[in-house]
C-alpha cells in the first residue's frame, strides 16, 4: 500500500469516527430531551383557528403538544414541539402564514431552572419513609414546596390513617392499569344525613403543581387535627395552639374526602426522567399501546386522557380519537380502569355529594358545567355561577391573583368526557368544578411552575374551595336547624283532637295506616304521627 493510498483510509477512517460520535452525542441529547421547544402561534383568522383545533384534535403529542388548546381568533396557543419536528413546524407555521415566536427555546434548560432545585430525588424519598417509620406520634406531616413520588405520597396517607382513626380514613378507589392502588382519605365522622365533598388531583400526570395543592389540602386538615390531639395527649393546655375553627366546623358538619393523584401511573412516569420534557410532560394513562391510522400512517401509543374518558357527550368536541394525541379519549366511555373506577366511587355517594372539585394546571379558571357546547348550563347554573364567582373573589383576596370563571367554551374551550360534566349531569351534583391553577393563560411557563409558588398557589386555592366548603356545610346546618325548629313545632302541636282515639286503635289496630291523613288530623299522638303534621 502506498503513503498516499494509507493517508486517504486513514482519512476515511478519521470522518467515519467523527460521523459516529456526532451521531451518539445528537442521539443522547434526544433521548435526554434537549431541543424540545414551546411554540406560542396567534390564530389571527377563522380559518387559521379551525386548521388549529383541527391538529390540536389529530397531531401526535411529538409533533404537536397543546398545552392550550385554540379556543379564539387572536387567542394564544402554546405548543410543545419535540426536537425531532420543530423545524418542519416552523415551515407549516410559515407556510400558512402564522404569526408565531418561540416561547421556550429549550424546555429541558427550563426544567432544570426551575424544578431541578426541587428536592425529587429518590434519596430524599428513602429519607422520607424512614422518617415516617421512625415518627411517633402524630408528626408525619409532609414538607411543603416539593414533590414526591406515589409510593411517599401513598405512605403517607397510610401513615395519617394509622395515626388519626378518628379524623381519616383510608379510602382504596381502584387499581390502576400498571397496578397502583388509586388512594385518598376520608375526613370527618361519616353518618348517613352528612353532605359529602371530594376533591381530587392529578388526573392529568404533568400537572404537578395540582398534586402539590390537594397535598396541601391533607396537610393543612391533618396539621390542625394532629395538633389538637398532642395537646390533648400531651395536656399541653397552656401555649398550646387552638385548633381552626373553620378546619373543626368541616368535620363536624361534612364528610370531605381528598384524592390526591389520580392517575399514579401517569404521575409516576412523568417522574422517571424530570428534566426530560417527554416523560415530564406525559398527561394521560400508561394503558397499553393502541393503534389508529390517520390517512397516512398507522400510529401507536400509549395511555388515555382519563379527563376524555368518561361518558358525558363522550368523544363529541375536544377530544380525539387518535391513540398518539395528548387527548386521545380511548376506545369507549370508562374503557380505563382508573375512570371507570372513580366514577363508580362517585356514584357510590349519589343523593350526598353535594360538592366535587377537580385540580387541574394550568390557566387561573374556575370552571363549570357545561363544557360541549356553549351556552349549555344545568338548571341550577344561577347557584353555581354564584359561589364560583365568590370562590374566584376570595381566592383573589390573598394574594391578588385574577382568576376568571364560566364554562368550558366560554372561558377556554370546548371538550366533552370530563370528570366534573360528568358528575353533573349523573349525579346532580350542586357544585361541580374543574379548577386551572396558576399560571395564568398567558405566562408562558405553563406547567412548570417556580418552585415559590408552589405554596401560595396552594393557600390562595384553598381560600377559594373553602368557600365552596362553606356554602355546603351553612346549608346543612341550616336544614339541620330548620329541621330541630320543625320537629320542636310537631311536638308542641302533637295531640289528640278527638277523645276516642286510643279506644279505635284498640278496636282496628291498622287504622293509623289505613287512614293516615284522617288519623294525622285528629289522632296524631295515639297514632305516633307526630313527625307527619304539617307545619
Ligand atoms: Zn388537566
Amino acid at each position: 500500500m502506498t503513503t498516499s493510498m494509507l493517508l486517504f483510509f486513514q482519512m476515511i477512517l478519521r470522518v467515519i469516527l467523527t460521523v459516529i460520535l456526532l451521531c451518539i452525542a445528537t442521539c443522547h441529547s434526544l433521548e435526554k430531551g434537549d431541543g424540545f421547544q414551546v411554540f406560542r402561534v396567534l390564530p389571527t383568522t377563522n380559518q387559521q383557528l379551525l386548521q388549529m383545533i383541527r391538529l390540536f384534535e389529530t397531531a401526535d403529542t411529538d409533533r404537536a403538544d397543546f398545552w392550550h388548546a385554540p379556543s379564539v381568533v387572536n387567542g394564544t396557543v402554546d405548543i410543545m414541539v419535540a426536537p425531532e419536528h420543530t423545524g418542519q413546524f416552523q415551515k407549516y407555521l410559515e407556510k400558512h402564514g402564522y404569526t408565531y415566536q418561540i416561547a421556550i427555546q429549550d424546555l429541558r434548560t427550563l426544567l432544570i431552572e426551575k424544578e431541578g432545585n426541587i428536592s425529587t430525588h429518590s434519596t430524599d424519598d428513602a429519607f422520607f419513609m424512614k422518617r415516617l417509620h421512625d415518627d411517633v406520634g402524630f408528626h408525619s406531616r409532609l414538607r411543603m414546596g416539593e414533590y414526591y413520588s406515589y409510593s411517599v405520597l401513598s405512605t403517607w396517607l397510610q401513615r395519617i390513617a394509622e395515626n388519626m382513626p378518628d379524623i381519616a380514613k383510608l379510602i382504596k378507589v381502584g387499581t390502576t392499569i400498571e397496578g397502583r392502588e388509586i388512594l385518598g382519605l376520608k375526613f370527618g365522622k361519616d353518618t348517613p344525613d352528612k353532605k359529602v365533598v371530594v376533591i381530587d388531583a392529578g388526573i392529568h400526570a404533568r400537572e404537578w403543581a395540582a398534586i402539590h395543592t390537594a397535598s396541601y389540602f391533607i396537610n393543612l386538615v391533618i396539621f390542625d387535627q394532629s395538633s389538637l390531639l398532642e395537646n390533648k395527649i400531651n395536656f399541653q393546655i397552656v401555649n398550646s395552639r387552638e385548633g381552626d375553627p373553620q378546619i373543626q366546623n368541616y368535620l363536624d358538619n361534612i364528610v370531605l374526602y381528598i384524592i390526591p393523584v389520580l392517575n399514579p401511573d401517569g404521575y409516576e412516569y412523568t417522574r422517571t426522567d424530570k428534566t426530560n420534557p417527554r416523560a415530564r410532560m406525559w398527561r394521560k394513562s400508561r394503558s397499553p399501546k393502541a393503534c389508529a391510522f390517520d390517512g397516512v400512517r398507522n400510529s401507536c401509543c400509549m395511555g388515555v386522557d382519563l379527563n376524555r374518558n368518561f361518558d358525558f357527550r363522550f368523544s363529541e368536541i375536544g377530544a380525539s380519537r387518535y391513540p398518539c394525541s395528548e387527548i386521545y379519549h380511548g376506545p369507549s366511555a370508562f374503557s380505563e380502569p382508573e375512570s371507570k373506577a372513580y366514577s363508580q366511587f362517585l356514584a357510590s355517594l349519589k343523593g350526598r355529594l353535594e360538592a366535587y372539585i377537580t385540580l387541574h394546571s394550568y390557566s387561573q379558571l374556575w370552571i363549570y358545567s357545561y363544557s360541549h357546547r356553549k351556552f349549555t348550563y344545568a338548571p341550577d347554573i344561577d347557584e353555581t355561577r354564584r359561589v364560583a364567582a365568590k370562590a374566584v373573589q376570595e381566592l383573589g383576596r390573598m394574594y391578588g391573583t385574577k382568576y376568571r370563571h364560566g364554562t368550558g367554551p366560554e372561558i377556554i374551550y370546548a371538550f366533552s368526557g370530563g370528570s366534573t360534566d360528568w358528575a353533573k349531569e349523573t349525579l346532580k351534583i350542586k357544585y361541580s368544578y374543574t379548577i386551572e391553577l396558576r399560571p395564568g393563560y398567558e405566562e408562558w411557563n405553563g406547567f412548570v411552575l417556580d418552585k415559590n409558588q408552589l405554596i401560595p398557589t396552594a393557600k390562595e386555592t384553598w381560600a377559594g374551595v373553602t368557600v365552596v366548603l362553606d356554602e355546603v356545610t351553612n346549608q346543612w346546618k341550616s336544614s339541620k336547624n330548620r329541621e330541630s325548629e320543625l320537629s320542636r313545632i310537631r311536638q308542641e302541636k302533637c295531640s289528640d283532637r278527638l277523645s276516642g282515639c286510643a279506644y279505635w286503635l284498640q278496636s282496628s289496630p291498622n287504622i293509623c295506616r289505613i287512614s293516615q291523613s284522617t288519623m294525622i288530623r285528629d289522632c296524631a299522638k295515639t297514632c305516633d304521627l307526630c313527625h307527619m303534621i304539617a307545619v
